[in-house]
């Protein structure tokens, strides 16, 4: 008996690396339907042919990949905890049933110097924990995923944010939207960008700021401090702020090295020599002195290492313990997570920096995607994680110009991989 061809929108569309014309994996044969006429297709519906109306193509999760690399840095990065000459970071590759495949990545600053996660943990976290929960589940369901991960996982933020900028990059790459657009939309095609000044030494600060400035790549800059006594970095501050004069600002970052007696006398002397901000100048753990600290000066207090997600976020604005929030992705646990601490920030009248563990250039324009939806960044951001590395892991690097970063256009993150330096880089090579 001949089958009469019957039509059924398929629960997921084809996209880029997709098999059109392949199966759904239930007999059916697919082919793609564009729905509107010229210009290039920003989604698709399958037209499935078959002999009943069954609209379970549904793309799977089908297997989660995570690498570790290590990438030389372009000069030794010193910050209160330790001194960086490498940057690891994982890279995690997410394969879908449909044949397209998501990218993400997670990084921290100095191993275990800097916070409870490391390159290694986050790695054994997915391998172990998220990836097993994950496989086989519905690759659209976002939100689902994420609680599930949250469940198998507690902590363990930048483990889970890897995954989840994943699937944010394999759902827009499968609809043809970038990430930007899924989370509503941008609203700024380039995102200002500072750099930061960690020679150890001020005179070659001084040489790298000036350097900056001329190339227009970058005109705020944050220091690195408190690794020496208070007095010392202070003058160190002060120097290079004389240099830099009225051609750009001078932020500095503590890394919680201050008591709170150190944060005292550190922020009088800072705001008399005109800096602007000082990140986390405490413990994570003491927001009273951080509040004390917000409350008793005029200069800027951020919080950084304390924001571990929404919950912090919402601890750290209760009280008005913070003037600014460094937003970052991986230490919030995702795009999701970031936006929600976003929404805290604004809702309680608290300014906004967009923060960077040093991710290479796949991070960091994950992150540039949610951070071009959110209308004023107050303090800018520190997007130059890919500068600091010696060599570029994208195909195509990120453009760096007048002070500022471009959004990356296209579907999904917006950026490809160069597999050959992703393989030259990776931990393992060493050992196969
Ligand atoms: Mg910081």
């Amino acid at each position: 008996m001949p089958r009469t061809p019957t039509l059924a929108i398929a629960a997921s569309a084809p996209g880029p690396g997709a098999a059109h014309g392949g199966g759904s994996g239930f007999g059916y044969r697919t082919r793609p339907l564009r729905y509107w006429t010229g210009g290039t297709p920003r989604c698709h519906l399958r037209v499935i042919e078959g002999p009943e109306v069954r609209a379970t193509a549904v793309t799977k999760i089908d297997r989660i990949d995570a690498i570790i690399i290590d990438v030389p840095t372009v000069r030794g990065h010193v910050v209160s905890m330790t001194t960086m000459l490498t940057q690891s970071v994982v890279l995690v590759r997410v394969r879908f049933s449909d044949g397209s495949e998501g990218l993400g990545e997670g990084a921290s600053i100095g191993g275990l110097s800097y916070g409870p996660e490391s390159v290694e943990s986050v790695k054994l976290a997915i391998d172990t924990y998220i990836a097993p929960a994950l496989v086989g589940m519905d690759a659209d369901a976002i939100a689902t995923a994420s609680a599930h991960m949250e469940k198998a996982v507690k902590g363990n933020p930048i483990a889970r944010a890897a995954v989840e900028c994943a699937l944010w990059d394999g759902l827009g790459r499968r609809s043809g939207l970038s990430v930007a657009q899924l989370f509503g939309g941008r609203v700024h095609d380039r995102l200002p960008v500072a750099w930061t000044l960690a020679n150890g030494n001020s005179q070659t600060d001084i040489e790298e700021a000036l350097r900056m400035l001329e190339t227009r790549r970058h005109r705020d800059f944050k220091l690195k401090i408190g690794k020496r006594p208070v007095k010392q970095d202070i003058a160190h501050v002060a120097a290079i702020a004389a240099a830099v004069g009225d051609r750009g600002t001078i932020r500095v970052d503590v890394n919680q090295a201050w008591s709170l007696t150190e944060a005292r006398y550190g922020a009088r002397g800072l705001q008399e020599i005109g800096c602007v901000l000082i990140e986390q100048p405490v413990a994570r753990d003491k927001l009273a002195a951080l509040k004390a600290l917000t409350d008793g000066y005029e200069i800027a207090i951020m919080a950084d290492e304390v924001l571990q997600g929404p919950a912090d976020a919402m601890r750290v604005a209760a009280n008005r313990s913070a003037d600014v929030f460094a937003v970052k992705v991986c230490q919030s646990g995702g795009l999701k997570s970031a936006s929600d601490v976003i929404a805290i920030a604004r809702a309680a009248g608290i300014d906004l920096y967009g923060g960077t563990m040093l991710e290479s250039g796949l991070g960091t324009a994950a992150a540039i995607q949610l951070f071009a939806t959110v209308p004023e960044w107050q303090f800018g951001t520190e997007m130059f994680g890919p500068l600091l590395l010696k060599d570029e892991i994208l195909a195509e690097p990120l453009e760096y110009k007048d002070f500022s970063v471009t959004v990356p256009q296209g579907p999904g993150i917006g950026v490809t991989l160069d597999d050959d330096k992703v393989n030259f880089y990776r931990r393992d090579r060493r050992s196969r």
